[in-house]
């Protein structure tokens, strides 16, 4: 799978992407909104775009879906619950459904919590290739949507146990905007001493490139203190902010504790 991620560098930082099969040259676009800027990706590197995939209804994921579906003619797919709230979509998605496109093949999975009709879309993978996941504004590099638009933290965390955390180490992540600096500077306001956030920390303040940076179902681990839910620092701090002993406080109310503080953040 030929994978272009195309950052918009707008105020809000989303990532666009072109996910094409190598030997037809057809492409998926996922949340196309800079159309111009993405019609222009595609004809540079030869591909034809036959699939436009939102992953939620927001905005900033749906606002080029017009011009781009007038350019290519391709079919517009969104979650089947989201057919309400995004125009004209061609073909409802549900958990578990397949997204082909030429010999490519894209595993679609229900992830509600950041808005309640939010897919991700999943590359498993194959001998030459590690897995991918396009999960929008589900998880970020180092962070997780937030849940005031229409959406709901406790769901949220049921999205992340029960399909999330699950993932194998190697899978790519590719989330819909580029937050992770600010990302790492909460995860280090809550675990100063994360060996693994402050290193990544000094990489991007040495020149690493944050914008290109891929991270991985293994690093996140690490770096992203919503996967970090049974450290003792993160549960005290969580603890400590709502006046109650650490000891009451399972994995879903520390989620939720930390989605509140990040908000106030
Ligand atoms: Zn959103």
């Amino acid at each position: 799978m030929l994978i272009k991620q195309i950052p918009i560098r707008n105020e809000l930082r989303n990532y666009m992407y072109l996910l094409a099969c190598e030997s037809t040259r057809q492409a998926i676009a996922i949340d196309p909104l800079d159309h111009a800027l993405c019609l222009q990706v595609a004809k540079e590197i030869g591909l034809q775009i036959t699939v436009v995939a939102n992953t939620h209804h927001h905005h900033d994921h749906i606002g080029g879906n017009g011009p781009v579906v007038a350019a290519t003619g391709a079919q517009l797919v969104a979650h089947a619950d989201a057919m309400q709230s995004i125009p004209e979509v061609d073909r409802g998605l549900n958990s578990g459904d397949t997204l082909q496109c030429g010999e490519l093949s894209l595993k679609v999975m229900s992830t509600p919590g950041h808005t309640m009709s939010h897919i991700c879309l999943y590359f498993e993978g194959n001998d030459s290739e590690a897995p991918a996941l396009f999960c929008g504004d589900t998880l970020f590099n180092a962070g997780v949507g937030r849940c005031d638009f229409g959406g709901d933290p406790k769901v949220l965390y049921e999205t992340f146990a029960e399909q999330i955390f699950i993932l194998p180490d190697n899978v790519r992540v590719f989330p819909g905007h580029d937050y992770i600096e600010n990302n790492l500077r909460f995860t280090l306001d809550r675990e100063p001493g994360n060996q693994a956030a402050q290193s990544l920390t000094a990489e991007f303040a040495a020149g690493l490139d944050a914008e290109s940076y891929v991270t991985t179902i293994g690093l996140e681990h690490e770096i992203n203190v919503f996967f970090r839910l049974s450290e003792p620092e993160v549960r005290a701090g969580v603890a400590q902010s709502q006046g109650v002993d650490a000891a009451e406080l399972d994995d879903q109310a520390t989620f939720i504790g930390l989605r509140g503080l990040r908000d106030n953040w």
